[in-house]
C-alpha cells in the first residue's frame, strides 16, 4: 500500500492477491486469506443485522484465537468500533470497561460467561461460528473512511483508572508504507511469513500484531495466551522469523527445559518492549537465538511502537545507547518539553511527547484529558519523563506521576529501584514518595525479601548510597510479602502510595 488504507480494504487486497495462503493458524484450525476475508464480510453483515451502526461499540472478551481475530476485521469492515477486554482484569475492571464503552453486545469466550454485563452476549465457540456463517457474504455498502474510529483499547492503568483510547484506521496502517520504504525489516516483515501472536488480544501488543499481519500479507500463529513450550515448538514447526516478546517472556523461553535442543534457526529478529531489557538476558538471547534484536517503545495512545533501538545498536561498542528505548521510527518525531509544555534542548529531562501518524484521535468520553494529552499540531504527551541525547536516542526514566519531588530535588524511583535490585536479599522492589513534613516527600523502598534471608533495612539503604545521590537514596524501608501489579506486570506504585497519603493532596498527581 502507497498511503493508509482501512483494514478491511487491507484484508480485501490481500484475499486478492494470495487467496489460498495461509492467514490464521490456531490450533488446527487453518484459515485461508480468502476465507478471512469472506468470514470478516459474513462478520460485519452479522452486526448490521443485530441493529448495530457505524460507530458503534462491540465488545469482545477472551483469550486469542482465530474466531476473535476474525471479529476484529469483521466488526472494523463493518465500520463499528472493537473493544477485547484484558480477560486477566477482575470481573468489577471488566464490567467498569464495557460500560464506559457503551457496549450492548459481549461476544465472550466460555469460561468468562459469568461476567457482569446487561447486553446481549454470544458465546465463541458455541455459537460464533454458526452465526457467522448464516450471513450474506455480499457485504453491504458500508462507507468507511481511514480516519473513523475502529478500535478502542483501554490503558493499562498503571497510573490511574483504565481509560479508552480511540485508533482510527489510519492510526493502525499509515507507518507501515513509511517502515517499508525505509526497508526495516525488523520493524515490519515481509508477506508469507510467519509471526506469532501470543501477547494479549486485549493490549495493542496483541490485537495491533493482528491488525499488522493483515497490512504484511502475513501468516498469524495464533496462542490462546503465551506458552513457552508451544513458542518453541511453532518456531520450529512453522519457520518463524520474526516474533514480539516482552523480556520476561524472553527468559522463560530461554529457561524452558525444551529451549535446549530447540531449533531458532529461522528466526530472523526478535522485537521485545514495554519494559527495558536486562543487559544479560540481552547478551543470552543474542548469543543462543543468533538474531537481531530490536527494542520498542510506545504505548496504547501511539497503537504501540513509535521509537525503536536498532539491531545495529545492540552489538559490543553500543552500551551507552543500549540503555536507551532507541530511536524515532521513520514518520515520528520526539521532543521533550518543561512544566509549560516548550521544547527542551538536548540532555535535559522534562516530559517525552511524540509527533505520530499513529496517535490517537482522542480518550472516549474524557475530553478534559484528551485536551491535556493531545496538545495540538499532532503531539501527544505521554506522561513519561525521559532525555533526549544528541543523536536522538530517547532515555525513559520513569511516569511523570512516579517522579518524588524530595527538598526540591526530582528523584525517579526507576533509578533508585535499579540500585537496590544490585542487593542479595531484594527479590522485588518498589520505591515511593511518602509526605514527609522536612522534605515535603520522602523516598522510600517497599522491598519483598529473598525467601529465607534476614533482610536489614540498614544495609539496604546503606547499599544505595554507594551508587546514586544522597538525596534519591531511600530515607526508610518497609518490607511486604509481595508488590501489587496489573496484567501487564506493571508494578501499581500508586496502591503502595495511597496508605500513606490518605486525606492528603500529592503534588505532582
Ligand atoms: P496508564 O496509562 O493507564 O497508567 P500504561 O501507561 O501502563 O497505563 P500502556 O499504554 O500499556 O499503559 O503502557 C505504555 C507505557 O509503558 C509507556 O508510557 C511507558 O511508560 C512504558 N513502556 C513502553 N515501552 C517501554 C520501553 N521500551 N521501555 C520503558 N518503558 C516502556
Ligand atoms: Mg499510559
Amino acid at each position: 500500500f502507497s498511503g493508509p488504507v482501512t483494514l478491511g480494504h487491507a484484508l480485501a487486497a490481500q484475499a486478492e492477491e494470495r487467496p489460498a495462503d495461509v492467514a490464521l493458524r490456531f490450533g488446527d484450525r487453518v484459515t485461508s486469506y480468502a476465507e478471512y476475508d469472506r468470514h470478516a464480510t459474513q462478520i460485519a453483515n452479522g452486526l448490521a443485522a443485530l441493529g448495530f451502526e457505524k460507530g458503534d461499540r462491540i465488545a469482545y472478551l477472551g483469550k486469542n484465537s482465530d474466531h476473535a481475530v476474525e471479529l476484529f476485521l469483521g466488526t472494523v469492515r463493518g465500520g463499528f468500533v472493537f473493544v477485547p477486554v484484558i480477560w486477566r482484569l477482575a470481573p468489577a475492571e471488566i464490567e467498569f470497561i464495557t460500560r464506559d464503552a457503551g457496549a450492548t453486545v459481549l461476544f465472550v469466550e466460555e469460561g468468562f460467561e459469568s461476567v457482569p454485563f446487561e447486553g446481549r452476549k454470544i458465546v465463541m465457540e458455541r455459537e460464533f461460528a454458526n452465526w457467522r456463517d448464516a450471513q450474506s457474504e455480499d457485504l453491504v455498502d458500508t462507507d468507511v473512511a481511514v480516519g473513523d474510529a475502529m478500535l478502542q483499547l483501554y490503558t493499562s492503568g498503571t497510573t490511574g483508572l483504565p481509560k479508552g483510547v480511540v485508533l482510527s484506521h489510519a492510526n493502525a496502517t499509515s507507518m507501515r508504507p513509511i517502515l517499508r520504504a525505509s526497508g526495516l525489516d525488523w520493524a515490519s516483515a515481509d508477506p508469507g511469513t510467519s509471526i506469532i501472536l501470543a501477547m494479549p488480544y486485549g493490549h495493542i501488543a496483541g490485537v495491533g500484531l493482528a491488525g499488522g499481519a493483515v497490512l504484511a500479507g502475513q501468516q498469524l500463529i495464533i496462542h490462546a495466551e503465551f506458552d513457552p513450550a508451544a513458542t518453541i515448538r511453532d518456531i520450529r514447526d512453522h519457520r518463524v522469523e520474526y516474533i514480539f516478546l516482552v523480556p520476561a517472556a524472553i527468559r522463560i523461553v530461554l529457561s524452558h527445559p525444551d529451549a535446549a535442543t530447540a531449533d531458532f534457526s529461522s528466526i530472523k529478529g526478535l522485537n521485545y518492549g514495554a519494559s527495558p531489557i536486562p543487559l544479560d538476558l540481552l547478551k543470552e538471547g543474542v548469543e543462543r537465538l543468533k538474531c537481531d534484536f530490536a527494542q520498542m517503545y510506545g504505548m496504547t495512545e501511539t497503537y504501540g511502537t513509535v521509537v525503536s533501538l536498532p539491531p545495529e545498536d545492540h552489538k559490543p561498542g553500543r552500551e551507552k545507547v543500549m540503555r536507551s528505548a532507541g530511536k524515532a521510527l521513520p514518520g515520528n518525531e520526539i521532543r521533550i518539553l518543561d512544566e509549560n509544555l516548550q521544547p527542551l534542548p538536548p540532555g535535559e529531562i522534562g516530559e517525552v511527547a511524540i509527533k505520530s501518524p499513529s496517535n490517537m484521535i482522542g480518550y472516549w468520553n474524557r475530553p478534559e484529558e484528551t485536551a491535556k494529552t493531545l496538545i495540538g499540531d499532532g503531539w501527544l504527551r505521554t506522561g513519561d519523563a525521559g532525555i533526549l541525547d544528541e543523536d536522538g536516542y530517547l532515555y525513559i526514566q520513569d511516569r511523570i506521576k512516579d517522579m518524588i519531588i524530595s527538598g526540591g530535588e526530582n528523584v525517579y524511583p526507576a533509578e533508585v529501584e535499579s540500585a537496590l535490585f544490585g542487593h542479595d536479599d531484594v527479590a522485588d522492589v518498589a520505591v515511593i514518595g511518602v509526605p514527609d513534613e522536612k522534605w515535603g516527600e520522602a523516598v522510600k523502598a517497599i522491598v519483598v525479601a529473598r525467601p529465607g534471608c534476614e533482610p536489614d533495612a540498614d544495609a539496604i539503604i546503606a547499599h544505595a548510597r554507594e551508587r546514586i545521590a544522597a538525596f534519591k537514596c531511600p530515607k526508610s524501608v518497609e518490607f511486604v510479602e509481595a508488590l501489587p501489579r496489573n496484567p501487564s506486570g506493571k508494578i501499581l506504585r500508586r496502591e503502595l502510595r495511597a496508605r500513606y497519603w490518605e486525606g492528603q493532596e500529592r503534588g505532582v498527581n
